[in-house]
């Protein structure tokens, strides 16, 4: 319930435009934000480097919608991806489509797209592509099967466990030993689309996982990023890890900034390899308002800040 109608006003410009302007939403953002500046990303990658953590990137901002904008995303990541080779530092980008262009244009979206890979091929860094509602996923999936026969290596995507059509996407990234982000999906989906209960998601996760760490994933050299703050389903890919990963290559653990820093480190100091999601920029509203969906508890937090004033 809470969950849908933070996932509502997500998309509402009116509470955007009010929040954005206000102090104490904006430092109650900070919890999930690193700042509104890239150097702010960029301390926080340094920070989580002392720890043993690797970090991806994200410029927040969806849904542009003039040419002028998309390019000027793509020239950010542009940005984001010199400031980390000349700052010495390691890091990916994650960005979405929906930013680059999509719904302006599909070519206009493939073009700012493929400039930013081969910039992160040269570079020895790695574009995930974030995924988005579920109307954008078939045309997700066909630009990145566009860039990989493009013969761009450093780039991969994201399933969503809650999708119903998961598995079959799954099935058509390992023929392609594509890196595949694994999460449970972020966005307000229909019940034809998408599975409503937590049990069924975590079930269908659970499924999609063993897919993707399974043998014929190795064999393809699929490797998968297993997104989630779920402490039961990470302590269940442990062991499944410890059955059938034969190297460190083959997955990491991923986590957004700001959620559950414990296990974050608990699991880098245990050895696993860990990558932060970092967020940045002044677009950060549908970005926090998904993260309150994600946990009522996290109501009661903004409040709080909100009382504080
Ligand atoms: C690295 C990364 C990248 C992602 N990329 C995408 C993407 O491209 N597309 C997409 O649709 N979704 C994406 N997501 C979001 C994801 O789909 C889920 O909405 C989100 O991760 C919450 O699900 P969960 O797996 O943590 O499990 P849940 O069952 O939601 O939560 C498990 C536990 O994690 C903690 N927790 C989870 N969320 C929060 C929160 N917001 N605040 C405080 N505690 C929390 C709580 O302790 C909770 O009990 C991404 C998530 C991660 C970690």
């Amino acid at each position: 319930m809470l969950r849908r109608l933070f996932l509502a006003l997500s998309e509402s410009e009116r509470l955007r435009d009010w929040l954005v302007r206000t102090r104490v939403s904006r430092r109650a953002a900070r919890r999930f934000v690193a700042g509104e500046e890239l150097s702010q990303a960029l301390e926080v990658t340094r920070v989580l480097a002392g720890q043993g953590i690797k970090t991806t990137l994200d410029h927040l901002g969806e849904n542009t919608h003039t040419v002028q904008e998309a390019q000027a995303a793509a020239g950010e990541y542009l940005k984001i991806l010199e400031s980390v080779r000349q700052n010495g530092l390691e890091a990916n980008v994650s960005l979405k489509l929906s930013q680059m262009g999509l719904e302006i244009d599909e070519e206009l979206c493939y073009q700012n797209l493929a400039q930013i890979v081969a910039e992160a091929q040269e570079s020895g860094s790695f574009v995930r592509i974030d995924m988005e509602g579920s109307d954008t996923t078939e045309r997700t999936l066909r630009l990145y099967e566009r860039l990989r026969t493009a013969g761009y290596e450093r780039v991969g995507v994201v399933i969503q466990a809650y999708l119903r059509r998961s598995e079959a996407d799954i099935r058509r990234l390992i023929a392609r030993g594509a890196s595949v982000r694994l999460c449970k999906g972020a966005y307000a989906e229909l019940p034809g689309v998408a599975f409503a209960s937590k049990h069924k998601v975590d079930q269908n996760y659970r499924q999609l996982l063993s897919l993707l760490l399974g043998e014929e994933a190795e064999a393809k050299g699929v490797q998968v990023a297993i997104a989630t703050h779920d402490a039961a389903l990470i302590n269940w890919a442990k062991q499944l890890i410890q059955e059938r990963a034969s190297s460190t290559e083959q997955y990491e653990f991923q986590m957004l900034y700001g959620i559950r820093r414990d296990l974050q480190r608990q699991l880098a100091q245990a050895g696993y390899p860990v990558r932060v999601y970092v967020s940045y920029g002044q677009e950060w509203y549908p970005y926090f308002m998904r993260r309150l969906a994600e946990r009522p508890a996290n109501l009661f937090f903004l409040l709080r800040q909100l009382g504080r004033g």
